[in-house]
């Protein structure tokens, strides 16, 4: 990375912990056996396979063989819904899922339903605060209702939705929940058991694990096809080889966030702290979209008055300081978050929308310097209009 740049777009993508890489490196090239052998190179390969997989279930409760590794978050999402509803016979039904949640879920509900003439996705609104709410939520459930999927906490906006509300809706109508954990996970508790859910998204590079690995928590019983058909690995829901060092990273980045939860935590704390005190103590004016509490720390989401995210973004890169505009654009296009969008109901809030996330390796001294860059990109793009 350009030592001069300050990253501050943590949502998007971590880099890996060395201490992650360092766990990994023996699996490329010393342990290379493929799991599925029997021999000792492959028996190698599948202790640290099964090693990893202990790890991550005993972090969120659930049992060694609830645990599926998949390619990404993305796959995980598609997975828990596409291979749910595959599961249910007949007649899938009808899923709930709201309309702040992460591509990889909005997308493939709108395939469902604009494809299968026996599902129907319902993309149920959010209030103002970024809330789902779990009257929403009760009102949009039928007794065709299979499976309602809702975020732990949103990757725009940072703000935590109310998960164990929404589990007991679905209890009382026999419909099973998923939730993408993925922006959450160590930040917040999960414990699958206690939370009652039934199918869980994570992934490893937003914890300063590698990219390209993600896992999904499947509960005992819960009725899943997989999408991937070929050898028996993850125990016929997910076949092809094991991406072995990969998965041995996740579990890496898994135990030492679980060590560093606190001061990883309180640190974020400070970071935005500091960054917001140093806003204020210029004058700038800003809006924050969500609220203050129910939000994880690291990542915020500012609208600045007159001010285009995307500009702002441009502006900031050009001095080395690196922000997103929330949804990562697609074809170098930056378009106006679907998320605030959705929010507000404003698309011109949406459109001047930035998100700034903070990670476990920025410094105080960074968090200042970028809140007063940002004051003067903003002060002399208002005082220019
Ligand atoms: C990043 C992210 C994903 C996708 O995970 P990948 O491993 O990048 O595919 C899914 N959901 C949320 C909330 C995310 O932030």
């Amino acid at each position: 990375m350009n030592h001069r740049s300050i990253y501050l777009d943590h949502a998007a993508t971590t880099a890996i912990d060395p201490r992650v890489r360092e766990a990994m490196a023996p699996y490329l090239d010393r342990y290379f056996g493929n799991p599925s052998s029997v021999h000792r190179f492959g028996r190698e390969a599948r202790a640290a396979v099964e090693k990893a997989r202990e790890i991550l279930a005993e972090v969120i409760s659930a049992l060694p063989e609830e645990i599926v590794f998949t390619s990404s978050g993305t796959e995980a999402n598609n997975l828990a819904i596409t291979g749910f509803l595959e599961a249910q016979g007949g007649s899938p039904g009808h899923v709930i899922t709201s309309a702040i949640e992460h591509p990889s879920v909005l997308n493939v509900c709108r395939y469902w339903s604009e494809t299968r003439r026996d599902v129907i996705a319902s993309c149920i609104s959010v209030e103002q605060s970024g809330l789902v709410s779990p009257a929403v939520i009760e009102a949009a459930v039928s007794t065709r209702t299979r499976l309602i999927s809702i975020m732990h906490c949103n990757n725009e906006t940072g703000m935590i939705q109310p998960i164990e509300e929404i589990v007991e809706i679905a209890r009382a109508h026999r419909c099973n929940v998923h939730s993408d954990a993925v922006q959450s996970f160590l930040k917040l508790p999960l414990n699958v058991r206690t939370m009652g859910l039934d199918l869980c998204t994570l992934s490893a590079h937003k914890i300063y694990g590698p990219k390209g690995i993600g896992a999904l928590y499947v509960k005992r019983e819960t009725p899943l096809q997989a999408l991937l058909h070929g050898g028996p690995q993850e125990q016929w829901r997910r076949a092809g080889t094991e991406n072995v060092a990969a998965i041995v990273g996740f579990a890496h980045a898994v135990q030492l966030g679980v060590e560093e939860r606190e001061n990883r935590l309180a640190h974020l704390q400070e970071l935005e702290n500091k960054f917001l005190e140093t806003l204020q103590q210029l004058g700038c004016k800003y809006e924050l979209n969500g609220l203050p509490e129910n939000r994880v720390p690291g990542i915020m989401n500012l609208s600045f008055q007159e001010v285009l995210g995307a500009d702002l973004l441009i502006a900031l890169d050009l001095e080395g300081i690196v922000v997103s505009t929330g949804s990562a654009c697609s074809s170098g296009v930056v378009e106006a978050s679907y998320v605030i969008n959705a929010m507000y109901q404003d698309g011109e809030r949406a459109k001047r929308s930035i998100r700034v996330s903070f990670g476990k390796d920025n410094t105080l001294e960074e968090a200042r310097r970028a809140a007063e860059t940002l004051h003067r990109i903003v002060h002399t793009t208002q005082t220019h209009q």
